[in-house]
């Protein structure tokens, strides 16, 4: 007979320790590395940086300008994307530039396409218009755009890796005087800024004249290329005319006594720059030629201009119906190269001219197109140093302070009947109204008006001048009409 197995008591369960109960319930202990060391604190990405409040109230000033500016000339507003497929800019911009070959943030998405985060705008605008058709509008189409810009250049004062510009772009038209016009739009918007800059111009003509310009340039240096720095070397061969805007010191020598490309213009192409000249005399434009002015994209031809910090130079004498020479019709710059190091202290603010090839390039139809980038860093820059700073954003002129909860109620909504009519300050979680009343101080408001728990009873407000110190009891309903009459709003 089987014998039958005791049936066993089920044991009753340990009571645990209660110490033990509560380290069951405490989350995991961290690992002691990790209390002892607190976590790192990322910084930028090198060459990125932070906009800040004070800064950026300059932005806003600079911004509003240039927006209140291009809308007056009728330019209507585009925004294209920050990441672009990096044939764009390999077709447009040109394989063998700097900005292409060295200076791009490209990856392969998750999708396998290859992208780049935008190193400047004309080509997308470019593609814009192609993609939607622009040329069946009125042409020329005016366009114009803020954004980020991405070249992964060395960082120093003034050039970073992500920097922003406004640019502006008139395409589907050749006329000269739409090379007039957009500078006299970069001048104007320097004007409203009370910031006084020199604009250089230069023409790089067609092909045909830079092919001829390009041979008289390898006459001139073949024999000296021992004597350039690495990378003009390079650019003997596959970029010749950035030889002109190098900023090594050793190849600036070289280029004293090197050609001009305005000696190699086609009849077309001086006809079309002699052209701009005349139209930027009639916009009382003081400009200065410089044919050393190449700009650094494959898509320029004929007109191209840089605009820098300084003191605007006299009136140019009216230019001769000649080929624009050195000395010839126009003060002459002394050589200057592209970029901030073009000459001590001047900043370069920004620059432009014609890409008549860029559509057609990108698959377009032949479209003629003139336009001009200029670096909002580097204006902001330039104007806090010059420190004509009217027209920055609107400040707080009174500070509403609280004292008790139905007051900070109260406070709330009249903050929001008021800052319609003028710009608010309250800090409505502090409870103290000393507090309140420093950084009303900090502030420079000109009158604080002070809700009390005796002012929410008896239905009252106090109106306190912040300069004299001296204050009054107003009816609460009278506060907004009082408040306006004081600041004359
Ligand atoms: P570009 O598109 O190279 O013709 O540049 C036009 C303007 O944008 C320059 O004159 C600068 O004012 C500004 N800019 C260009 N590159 C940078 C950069 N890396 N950092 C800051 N500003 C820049």
């Amino acid at each position: 007979m089987p014998q039958k197995k005791p049936i066993k008591k089920p044991s009753k369960p340990k009571k645990a320790p209660v110490r033990a109960k509560a380290a069951a319930l405490a989350p995991p202990a961290a690992p002691l590395a990790a209390v002892s060391k607190p976590p790192e604190v990322l910084q930028p990405v090198k060459g990125m940086r932070d906009i800040l409040p004070g800064e950026e109230s300059l932005w806003y000033l600079i911004k509003k300008k240039a927006e209140e500016l291009v809308r007056a000339f009728g330019y209507g507003a585009i925004e294209t994307p920050i990441l672009e497929h990096k044939a764009l800019f390999v077709r447009g911009v040109g394989e063998t530039t700097d900005l292409v070959h060295k200076e791009m943030y490209c990856f392969k998405d998750q999708g396998g396409d290859e992208v780049c985060l935008r190193p400047e705008g004309t080509a997308a605008i470019c593609r814009a218009y192609i993609n939607h058709g622009m040329l069946n509008l009125p042409q020329p189409v005016k366009l114009w755009y803020f954004g980020p810009f991405f070249r992964r250049e060395k960082p120093q004062s003034g050039r970073y890796r992500q920097f922003h510009q406004w640019s502006v772009e008139v395409i589907g038209d050749a006329h000269p005087v739409l090379d007039a016009e957009v500078i006299s739009v970069a001048m104007a918007f320097f004007h409203e800024l009370e910031l006084p800059v020199v604009v250089e111009v230069n023409s790089i003509g067609c092909q045909q004249c830079r092919n001829a310009y390009k041979e008289e340039l390898l006459k001139f240096y073949h024999p000296k290329q021992e004597l350039l720095c690495e990378t003009c070397k390079v650019r003997l061969q596959a970029n010749r005319l950035r030889l002109l805007d190098c900023k090594e010191a050793q190849c600036e020598l070289l280029k004293e006594g090197a050609p001009q490309i305005t000696d190699f213009l086609c009849e077309a192409c001086r006809e079309h720059f002699m052209r701009v000249l005349e139209y930027l005399e009639e916009t009382s434009i003081a400009y200065t030629l410089n044919p050393y002015i190449v700009r650094g994209l494959d898509y320029y031809n004929r007109t191209v201009f840089e605009i820098f910090s300084g003191a605007e130079p006299q009136k140019a004498a009216p230019a001769q119906p000649a080929a624009p020479t050195q000395g010839e019709g126009v003060e002459m710059a002394p050589e200057q190269p592209e970029g901030e190091k073009a000459a001590a202290g001047r900043i370069a603010l920004g620059g432009g001219g014609r890409y008549d090839g860029l559509v057609e390039q990108l698959g377009g139809r032949p479209t003629p197109a003139v336009g001009f980038s200029l670096g909002l860093e580097r204006i902001a820059t330039y104007l806090k140093a010059s420190g004509k700073l009217s027209g920055m954003p609107p400040t707080a002129r009174i500070f509403i302070a609280q004292l008790g909860e139905a007051a900070r109620r109260k406070a709330l909504s009249l903050w929001h009947a008021l800052y319609r009519d003028v710009p608010v300050a309250a800090a409505l979680s502090k409870d103290g109204l000393k507090a309140q009343l420093e950084i009303a101080n900090r502030l420079a408001v000109r009158y604080a008006i002070i809700i009390g728990q005796k002012e929410v009873l008896d239905q009252t407000a106090i109106i306190r001048d912040m300069e004299a110190g001296i204050q009054e009891v107003v009816d609460y309903n009278k506060v907004i009409p009082e408040i306006k009459k004081k600041l004359g709003v």
